[in-house]
């Protein structure tokens, strides 16, 4: 195994800056780099040790520096580690980088500390998984979700579905092989209630995670309407300040920009459009084209229209674009009277609401639509959640199976014709927490990591 060796702290400029070493080498790595005050070696040290001293580069002394020493174990990557705290300059930090680079370690992979933690089982995946939505959480309730799931709360609700499989697995194989034993017949009437709890669990995973995905990775949303419609001013209340630029000429805001906005327990991955109109306007055209894309592409639509204004051709188009889609229609300028009615575009939309984008108050009518419609109000953090489509996936395929075995237990199938269901129904949940799961599974998780995790 080799020694690896990264920049842990952001990319920029800070008060101060870790370095952090990691692998069999990583105390004499850090010993050729670094020389405590008194003299003493690094490796003479027991783990959880701390040390100030000098990072050098031969006779050249680079940074004043505190080592920490975690000796394997009982460290984050189960190996031995060492991190050496210095100045957070960038430079410097690259310098120290590099120092270490030259004396044994070698450049970590994207989320290469993680991925040793949990190949050396100081964590499963989904553990591992929520390190990286704990660092990008963007508020409170995203933080505690993430926290939740890395402190063990999925694990341990799929350990306990996949147990309830694994032991009627064992009673029934037992049972199969060994009929002349006295192993107790299995109840399958019993065995039937048992898997159709485990199925409701997963299947209230399955059902918030859409919420869950709202308050931890945001949902992918596009405003759209007819320029001057107050797209802008929308974008500029969600924000709360003067992102968008707003005019009063139509068809000024042609590039696509987007924002991450937190409303409430929502995450919203905000694109303001150049509008869905036709155009010959070259430029416009590329950003209209762009806003069509994103339509299809986005889990949320603000179809905004001029409620002061009657519904045209151009509005209908839009509605007619957002039918069968999480989608919430903006009648705006309500304060310039309602000409457009509720009624008129109910039909097209999951929702309506009636706002002046210009009056501050709106955002709270905008908030609590967005938690009614994402299923995010009542959202409890601390509960099992699943954080990302390779756990949903794995839900999902083991709901199929486990209803393959109700229904070969409701058929009166043999006892192995459930047990090759119920088999089926623990791999993908061994692949979720990652007992069983493949390299290409691993190293598809990890290659979404930052450097230096
Ligand atoms: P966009 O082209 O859809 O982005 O529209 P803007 O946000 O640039 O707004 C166009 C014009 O409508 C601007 O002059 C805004 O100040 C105005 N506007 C936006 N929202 C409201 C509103 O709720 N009430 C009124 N009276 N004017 C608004």
């Amino acid at each position: 195994m080799s020694t690896i060796a990264a920049i842990s702290t952001p990319n920029a400029a800070g008060g101060i800056g870790i370095v952090k070493i990691s692998g069999p080498d990583a105390i004499s790595v850090a010993d050729r780099v670094f020389a405590a005050v008194g003299s003493k070696k690094l490796s003479d040290l027991p783990g959880y040790s701390v040390r100030f001293g000098h990072v050098h580069d031969g006779d050249n002394e680079l940074d004043q520096a505190v080592a920490i020493i975690y000796r394997a174990p009982k460290s984050y990557t189960g190996e031995d580690v060492v991190e050496l705290q210095c100045h957070g300059g960038l430079y410097l930090m690259q310098q120290i980088l590099r120092l270490c680079l030259e004396n044994g370690a070698v450049p970590a992979e994207p989320g290469e500390f993680t991925k040793r933690a949990f190949l050396n089982g100081k964590m499963d995946l989904t553990e591992a998984e929520s390190v990286m939505t704990l660092i990008s959480a963007h508020g409170r309730q995203a933080a505690d979700a993430a926290f939740g799931v890395l402190s063990g709360s999925l694990s341990g609700e799929i350990n306990d579905i996949k147990d309830t499989f694994i032991s009627a697995a064992a009673h029934m194989s037992a049972w199969v092989d060994y009929p002349d034993d006295e192993i107790p017949e299995l109840d399958f009437e019993a065995l039937k209630v048992e898997f159709t709890d485990a199925k409701s669990k997963l299947l209230s995973l399955i059902d918030n995670f859409d919420a869950g995905q709202a308050i931890t990775e945001g949902i992918p949303t596009v405003i759209v309407g007819k320029p001057n419609v107050g797209k802008s001013t929308l974008m500029n209340l969600l924000l709360g300040r003067e992102r968008s630029i707003v005019t009063e000429v139509a068809g000024t805001t042609r590039d696509v920009v987007e924002e991450t906005a937190r409303i409430g327990n929502v995450v919203l991955r905000l694109s303001d459009t150049a509008g869905i109109r036709e155009s010959d306007d070259l430029v416009e055209s590329i950003g209209i084209e762009y806003a069509k894309s994103k339509l299809n592409h986005s889990s949320l639509i603000l179809a905004m229209i001029d409620g002061s204004n009657p519904l045209d051709e151009e509005d209908i188009a839009i509605l007619e674009a957002c039918k069968g889609k999480p989608s919430i229609c903006i009648l705006n300028k309500n304060d310039l009277g309602s000409t457009v009615t509720e009624k008129d575009v109910e039909a097209y939309v999951s929702k309506v609401l009636s706002i002046s984008a210009k009056n501050k108050d709106s955002f709270e009518v905008l908030r609590e639509s967005l938690e009614d419609i994402l299923g995010t109000a009542d959202f409890d953090t601390s509960a099992a959640m699943l954080i990302n489509e390779r756990q949903l996936n794995c839900c999902k395929k083991a709901v199929a199976c486990i209803d393959e075995a109700i229904s070969a237990i409701e058929m009166g199938l043999t006892m192995d014709a459930v047990n090759v269901s119920v088999d089926a129904a623990i791999e993908p949940l061994l692949e979720l927490t990652g007992e069983r799961v493949s390299d290409a599974v691993v190293n598809e998780v990890f290659s979404k990591f930052c450097v230096g995790k």
